[in-house]
């Protein structure tokens, strides 16, 4: 068949039509996913391996990494018999010595060479009778070309057992000239001014690059487009935000006051300014974009509900949005209580299964017709249900509890579900502690309140590590709780045997399996075995992987003590109270970061009745993992903890970061406070300058939106 000519100019070009391929390699390649050109020059390098420096023979040292430049003096196949393997064996020289080289299982190595034929080998210098390279890497010397493997910074792939190392490096290094054609994506003004190399000699340089320096610079560059993408996000976001129109709520003194004066306990210190922070925001015609932190229990709810009482004795209507059904209903049930002396507004639950008003069973028909009506309104529902489809009159406050994903995406999302031309004050919640190295990276566009302390006359939560030899005893307490009234939660870091769950792998599973060392428990095994060890107690079971209704189920069944113990995953972070719970049993607990440990401990200790206790059971014995869980007995700070995080797993496993919604960050590094400053300040110029409109620079625009996808 008469092929046409194609002309391979495009990095959206597929590979096999640049260059010859093997069938074999080009599925490797597919099994990567690497289609085109493009696809292949974005497959980066996690590391180098720096073997520019050449050493002579005689300057090697026995377990050193090390490069030469020798002569094949001699080169033998030799087949393997009883046992041996087959390899290939040579011996090289140089002007200062000669050594031994063996290639095991790879004797066809000994065609490929000659006598006389000039190589460079790199590996470590082992010690048989002299010194001698083990399986070294090799490569012809090049005279027209550069060396591709060995002699210079060799980059080192992630790849599968699909494509060998070399195969793909030496692709790639044929690739490389196609790299000119990735355009710029930041304004060249930036580029300039902030001293970055340009982007396709960047590319280049991250697979190959000419030296340390260089790739450093590489690195660099690339770090400051991540970080400059995401801040050109929250920069638009708030040029957004500060050009829109809220409505403004005045701060009614003797109304909040009195609504204070009528609970049954004093609001705490923390509490006092947190709602004063929000009544500030709100009395702005700007809309207000803030985020309330704070443990669990630490009696967000009642600051939310407080600054929303205002909102609606001024005729404005406040959504109140939560993560699952039961949490609805049970804000909704606070907010009759609490608002009970305050006839002249209506409580308002909508979920897609149950719709009330002030007490009463509505339809969901009634209850939209109502809402788009408006009035003084506090509508209380699941994110699902009342951002799809409800229609307000004049929404001026919207309340996120439990927001765990507070990207940039969703909040931007959220204001923008707008009504009439006035955009809504914003405050999402959250238990989750943001480090503050990540409050200037990456929550730049929020205000941030903070409650650090709980409520007084809590007990706090006992926390104890239980090793191995100590179970049968914790089982014994156990029981002992629940013959006495009281409900179990035990945590798991899987759903089933053995395959990882990625959605559910608790944050730290990569950076604790490394210090773990049994095998990680399945919430499916556990339910199981904690029905042998106790056959007279109800267990229920929950995880992600249930359908929505087998989820509520399960909880409700726990919530109303049909089940004594909880089997479950992380999953039943999100905050629903079961003040009955008094133990929170962790399996594994060295596979999870210090924040999320806390916040699992969190869902116990929410009665001021009985002791609750959180026991983080381990069968590792690694001092260093002991250490960190630790931690988590000696302090109950939950922004302590996240810190510590940061600290000692670093910014790619900061518990919260995964579900923000923001992209995995390669090159960036969150605690490179002056690369953030740097990259905030051009962005913000740009943005402003920009009128908050990049336009006029479609491909970083296109960047921008990535970190702005619609949600579903
Ligand atoms: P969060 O939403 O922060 O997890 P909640 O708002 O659910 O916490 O509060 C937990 C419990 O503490 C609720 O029962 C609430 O009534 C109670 N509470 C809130 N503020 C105080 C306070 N200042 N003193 C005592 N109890 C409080
Ligand atoms: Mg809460």
């Amino acid at each position: 068949m008469q092929k046409t000519e194609i002309q391979p100019n495009s990095l959206d070009t597929a590979i096999e039509l640049a260059i010859k391929i093997r069938p074999q390699t080009l599925k490797g390649l597919h099994s990567l996913g690497l289609v085109s050109i493009g696809d292949a020059l974005k497959h980066f390098p996690y590391r180098h391996e720096d073997f520019s420096d050449i050493k002579k023979i005689s300057e090697l040292k026995t377990g050193e990494r090390s490069s030469v430049k020798a002569k094949i003096k001699q080169i033998k196949k030799i087949n393997g018999f009883r046992g041996s393997y087959s390899r290939a064996e040579a011996v090289i020289s140089d002007d200062t010595d000669s050594m031994k080289v063996v290639w095991f299982n790879q004797p066809y190595l000994a065609d490929q060479f000659a006598k006389g034929d000039e190589i460079y080998l790199a590996g470590i210098v082992g010690d048989y009778h002299g010194p001698q390279f083990n399986n070294p890497i090799y490569e012809k010397v090049n005279i027209s070309t550069e060396q591709v493997h060995t002699a210079r910074m060799v980059p080192i792939y992630s790849l599968n057992s699909k494509i060998p190392a070399r195969t793909f490096r030496a692709l790639l290094f044929e690739l490389l000239p196609y790299a000119n054609q990735f355009t710029e994506v930041l304004p060249l003004e930036i580029v300039e001014s902030a001293g970055l190399m340009p982007r396709a000699e960047a590319i280049k340089e991250l697979h190959f690059p000419s030296s340390i320096e260089k790739l450093e610079q590489t690195k660099k560059r690339m770090a400051f487009e991540e970080i400059f993408f995401l801040q050109c996000a929250v920069e638009e976001h708030k040029y957004d935000l500060e050009k829109s129109k809220a409505f403004a709520i005045k701060f009614k003194q003797d109304l909040t006051a009195k609504f204070a004066a009528s609970l049954p306990f004093e609001l705490t210190a923390e509490q006092k300014k947190a709602a004063w922070e929000i009544f500030l925001d709100l009395e702005k015609t700007t809309p207000m974009n803030r985020l309330l932190e704070g443990d669990v229990g630490s009696g967000k709810t009642l600051v939310a509900l407080i600054t929303a009482l205002g909102v609606l004795t001024q005729n404005y209507q406040t959504a109140f949005l939560c993560p699952t059904e039961i949490l609805a209903e049970q804000h909704y049930n606070s907010a009759l209580k609490y608002f009970a002396d305050y006839p002249y507004f209506s409580i308002i639950l909508l979920t897609s299964k149950k719709q009330f008003i002030n007490g009463h069973l509505a339809t969901k028909k009634n209850l939209l017709e109502e809402i788009a009506h408006g009035g003084p309104q506090l509508v209380i529902g699941t994110h699902a249900t009342i951002q799809d489809k409800v229609k307000f009159d004049k929404l001026a406050y919207v309340i996120i509890d439990e927001q765990h994903r507070f990207g940039v995406d969703q909040r931007a999302n959220l204001q923008k579900k707008q009504t009439g031309s006035t955009i809504p004050h914003l405050l999402s919640m959250t238990a989750t502690p943001i480090p503050r190295t990540l409050q200037l990276s990456i929550y730049g566009d929020l205000q941030i309140s903070r409650i650090t302390k709980l409520p007084s006359g809590r007990k706090p939560v006992i926390t104890a590590i239980i090793g191995p030899t100590e179970r049968l005893k914790a089982y014994k307490s156990i029981a002992k709780q629940v013959q006495e009234g009281r409900q179990i939660f035990v945590v798991t870091p899987l759903i089933t045997p053995k395959i990882q769950d990625e959605e559910e792998a608790p944050t730290g599973l990569v950076a604790g399996a490394r210090i773990a060392s049994k095998e990680a428990k399945s919430a499916e095994q556990e339910a199981e075995a904690l029905k042998k060890v106790f056959p007279k107690f109800k267990i229920g079971l929950l995880h992600g992987k249930l359908s929505a209704p087998a989820k509520d189920s399960a909880m409700r069944d726990f919530l109303e003590n049909k089940t004594q113990i909880l089997v479950s995953t992380t999953v039943i972070e999100v905050g629903v109270d079961v003040p009955n719970a008094s133990v929170m049993v962790i399996e594994n607990a060295d596979r999870f970061g210090l924040a999320q440990l806390h916040q699992l401990r969190g869902r116990v200790g929410r009665s001021a009745d009985h002791q609750s206790f959180c026991l983080l059971f381990t069968e590792n014995e690694n001092p260093e993992a002991l250490d960190r869980l630790q931690k988590v007995v000696s302090t109950n700070n939950g922004f302590e903890l996240a810190e510590m995080d940061l600290q000692l797993r670093g910014s790619g496993n900061v518990y919260g970061l995964e579900q923000s919604g923001i992209p995995r960050f390669i090159f960036y590094n969150i605690s490179d406070s002056t690369l953030t400053t740097s990259a905030k300040s051009f962005a913000h110029d740009l943005v402003y300058k920009e009128k908050g409109n990049l336009s006029k620079f479609p491909e970083l625009k296109n960047k921008v939106e990535e970190y702005l996808i619609h949600l579903e």
